[in-house]
C-alpha cells in the first residue's frame, strides 16, 4: 500500500450499527500495517470528534436520519478527496429506512407514547433543542452528497474493506473481482 506521511483516512456511523465499522477491524493484523501508512482522522475507532486538514479517504457508514447526519455527511464530502459508502445503510437506507414505510409522527408516537412497554410521565415527545431533529425519511448517503464509491454489503467483508483502501490510496481506480462483491 502507498499512502505515506501525512495521509489521512476518515471514518464515521451516521444511522448506522458500528458493524461496518467492526468488519474494518476484522482486517486483523493488517490495521497496524494500516496505522504506520495512514494516519486516522475523525473516526469512532479513535474517537477523535474533527477532522483536521484534507483527507484522502473517507469512508461513511449508516443511512442519513437526522439533521447531525446531514452536517456531518457534508463536512465528510468538503474535506474527504474519495468518499465511499460503506455497507447497505450508507448506500439504502437499510434497516434504519425500515422506518420510512410509516409517518414519523406514528413512529415517535409509537416509541414515546403508545409502545406497549413505554412509561413516559410527562406524555411528551422528547423536543430537546439538543435533540437533532430526525428527517421525514432516512437517506441513503448518494442523496445528500456526491459519492465516489459503493461497498455493498451489511457489513462488507473485511477483505472487501482492506481491497478497497489499499487500492485508493495507492491512487488505482477501485475495480473490485467479483468474490469480494458477491455475496450468494
Ligand atoms: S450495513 Fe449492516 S453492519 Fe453496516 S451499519 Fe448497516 S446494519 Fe450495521
Amino acid at each position: 500500500m502507498s499512502g505515506g506521511a501525512g495521509t489521512r483516512i476518515a471514518t464515521t456511523s451516521l444511522c448506522g450499527c458500528f458493524g461496518c465499522h467492526m468488519s474494518l477491524l476484522d482486517i486483523d493484523l493488517r490495521i497496524l500495517e494500516l496505522a504506520e501508512l495512514v494516519e486516522f482522522s475523525r473516526s469512532p475507532i479513535n474517537d477523535i470528534k474533527t477532522i483536521e486538514g484534507r483527507v484522502a479517504v473517507g469512508l461513511i457508514e449508516g443511512g442519513v436520519a437526522d439533521e447531525e447526519n446531514v452536517e456531518v455527511l457534508r463536512e465528510f464530502r468538503r474535506k474527504c478527496d474519495v468518499l465511499v459508502s460503506v455497507g447497505d445503510c450508507a448506500i439504502s437506507g437499510g434497516i434504519p429506512a425500515l422506518r420510512n414505510m410509516i409517518p414519523l409522527s406514528e413512529c415517535l408516537e409509537e416509541a414515546y407514547l403508545n409502545g406497549p412497554s413505554t412509561v413516559n410521565e410527562s406524555g411528551e415527545i422528547p423536543n430537546d433543542p439538543e435533540i437533532p431533529l430526525l428527517l421525514n425519511q432516512v437517506l441513503p448517503a448518494h442523496e445528500v452528497v456526491k459519492i465516489d464509491y459503493y461497498l455493498p454489503g451489511c457489513p462488507p467483508p473485511a477483505d472487501t474493506l482492506w481491497t478497497a483502501l489499499v487500492a485508493l490510496l495507492s491512487g488505482k481506480p477501485l475495480d473490485l473481482p467479483y468474490e469480494l462483491l458477491k455475496y450468494d
